[in-house]
Parts: structure tokens; sequence; C-alpha cells
């Protein structure tokens, strides 16, 4: 382990097992991670339509930003010359870059996959390019992330087992490598799990993983094209091996409200999606009990906020009828306001999950919680996956 990361399970699980669930703190190099927690996406070291100050008003206290993107435009190397990706992009609070291994396997007939690595074309300009474990490790220690992740090979959930064997087989082997090429005293390292949504492949990386000095645990080769139910099995295998482990769970890629609930439900810490900014600026607006499309013509002279009792930008200046003029005008602001709101309806619902495990009130809440979350329709469901 680095050092560069310290975890603190604060409120453990109850003892009569009503829930996994549980509190802690993540201190990072720029700062505290009260978990469960939510990490907004700034992919192009930006979260789309917001400034550090809308970042810090919504909540977020850690941001996640893609290394393949970064590594591609403006690059890592200019970066660093730059003073690296805090000073960058003026987000003095802790960041968690992701290895660019999803990126770079979701190119599909763009990119090869060797034992050594990755070879891919940038989707850009289509120049070639190649990603290893030891590269992966290097543009994030230039980046100067809190959090790297190590390098892996994920697969689609539904993928066929001897696919997901040979792929999670492979992530392991990558990640002593990442382990190995890692050298930043200031940055922590997370490792991967794979295995799919079978039952002993995902136990037996979980455990190997588990087995490494890593400072963090992702779950990865989720949030994909699984059902709910089969999300929650795979959780149900992983984590009960983690159980007595002192290490944070993340489980990546993972955004709808009641998908965030369900899973710290059962163990989970960290999350990170760009679902609640994306549906934001298709003018999906997360309410209490489910959700407000703001194009729809009948709130173009409704004068109430979005929602009435949301501390957020949007709520507290404007009416329903302005931004649904905004989003009909495709004015920019739209997106500023629209982003806000979910961010802020996301982390203030992570809020409310954190104060009711602290109290010792999430098993009887649970069920409320779960309303106030609605649920995700088909169209969120099918972007999700886009
Ligand atoms: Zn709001």
């Amino acid at each position: 382990m680095t050092g560069a990361a310290q975890f603190k399970v604060v409120t453990p699980p109850p003892a009569d097992g009503s829930t996994r669930a549980r509190a802690g703190r993540l201190t990072l190099t720029h700062g505290v991670v009260e978990t469960p927690q939510f990490m907004p996406v700034g992919t192009n070291a930006t979260v789309k339509a917001l400034d550090p100050d809308d970042l810090r008003t919504v909540g977020a206290s850690i941001i996640l930003a893609n290394t393949y993107h970064l590594y591609l435009r403006p690059g890592h190397e200019r970066i660093a010359r730059l003073g690296g990706l805090h000073r960058f992009m003026a987000w003095d609070r802790p960041i968690l870059t992701d290895s660019g291994g999803f990126q770079v396997v979701s190119l599909g007939d763009l990119r090869v996959i060797d034992e050594a690595g990755a070879t891919f074309r940038s989707h850009l300009d289509g120049s070639l390019h190649r990603f290893t474990p030891e590269h992966a490790i290097a543009v994030q220690e230039a980046l100067g992330s809190d959090v790297a992740v190590a390098f892996d090979q994920p697969v689609t959930p539904s993928s066929l087992r001897a696919v997901v064997a040979d792929a999670t087989e492979r992530t392991h082997r990558w990640a002593e490598r990442s382990l190995n090429a890692h050298s930043r005293p200031d940055q922590a390292l997370f490792g991967i799990v794979q295995g799919g949504l079978e039952p002993d492949l995902r136990a037996e990386s979980t455990r190997y993983i588990a087995s490494l000095p890593f400072d963090g645990i992702c779950l990865g080769g989720l949030a994909g094209d699984e059902t709910p139910a089969q999300r929650e099995a795979t959780l149900d295998v992983a984590i009960p091996l983690l159980e007595a482990d002192p290490r944070p769970r993340y489980l990546m890629g993972l955004g709808s409200p009641v998908d965030l609930l369900e899973a710290v439900h059962r163990g989970v810490d960290l999350f990170d999606s760009v679902l609640p900014a994306r549906v934001a600026r298709n003018g999906q607006l997360w309410v209490p009990g489910g959700r407000l499309n703001v194009r729809n013509q009948r709130f173009l002279d409704d004068p109430a906020p979005v929602q009435e009792d949301c501390p957020c930008l949007l709520c507290t200046r404007f009416s329903r009828a302005y931004i649904a003029h905004l989003f009909r005008a495709k004015e920019l602001l739209a997106y500023r306001l629209a982003t806000c709101h979910n961010l802020t309806f996301t982390l203030d619902f992570m809020t409310r999950i954190r104060s009711a495990i602290r109290t010792g009130t999430f098993p009887a809440i649970v069920s409320e919680l779960r309303l106030r979350a609605g649920r995700m329709s088909a169209s969120e469901a099918a972007e999700k996956s886009a």
C-alpha cells in the first residue's frame, strides 16, 4: 500500500445482518471523502457545463477524470508540464483517474488486445496508440490524481464464460504489473476485480485482487448490460469475501439513485457515473419519487421551481417555465442549470444515505429512500449503456 489513502470505517454494518451498508472516511492527498460517496465524472478535465465553484456548490468532494481522454487530448505530458491535473482544471479537492482500460477495450474493432497490452485507434483522429499496464500508470502519475487505478481488461457482463475467464486472468497479471510500475508516493492505487457474472470467477478474482497490496478494491465489469438482480447477486458473492478487508470498495460506472441505494445496502462505498449529468443535458431532471422531462410543453407556463426544497442554483432562482424555455431555445445556460440540479439531487441523496447509516436508521428507512430514488426509465437505461 502507498500510504496515500487512509480509510476508516466510521459506522460498521449492524451485527444483525439487516444491511451491509457502512459509513467511512477516506483521507487522500487533496482532502477527505465521506463514504458512501458518488463521484461526478469530468471526462475531459471538466464536469460538462460546470466550473469548480459549481462543483463545490453541488457538494462534490471528489471527481473522476478519464485517463484515456486526457492522454489523447491535451496529452498527459502537457498537463504535467502545466503543473498537473488539479492545477490545470483549478480543482483542489481529490481526483480519481480511471485506468483507461474500459475506454480502450470498449473501442471494439478499433483495438487489439495481447498479453502485453492493448493497441487502439484514437476515436478523435484514427491515430494508432498502445496502452500497457506500465503506460497506464505512467499517464496517471503524470496527471497527478489522488487515486490511480490498475489497467484491466473489462468485458461485457453477458460475455461467454471462456471470454470472461480469459480477461479475468489477464486482469490479474496486469494488476501485478500495475503495482510494480507504480511509484508516486502521494498517489493511492486501486486494483480492479473482474469475473463477470460467474460466481466462481468473481469470487476467485475478488480473493486474488484483495491479496495484493492495493489501497482500495474496484468492482469492475458491472453497470453494463446485467439486470439489477444479476448485479446484486454478484455483489453478494464479492462483498462478503471483503468483510474483514480494511479497504474501500468502489463499484465503477453506477449512477441512478435506486442503483446506488441497492449497492450501498450491499456494502459498496464509492461510485461514479456520467448518468446524472448526461440525462440532465437531455432535459430529464431527477426529483423525489421520479423525474421531470422539462422539454415537455406543459412546463412552459409553470411558475413553480423544479423541486421545492432543492438548494441548487436552478431551483432557488428559476422556474420550471424558464428552464423549459431554455431547453427549447437550446440556450447554453440550460445545460449548466440542469446539471447543477441532478448532481445536487444525487449528492444530497448520498448525504441522506450516510446520515441514516451513521444514526443506525438505514435498515428502517431504506424503503423510504427507495421511494425517493424513484425508478429509472427505459430511456435512461438505454442512455446509460450507450
Ligand atoms: Zn434543484
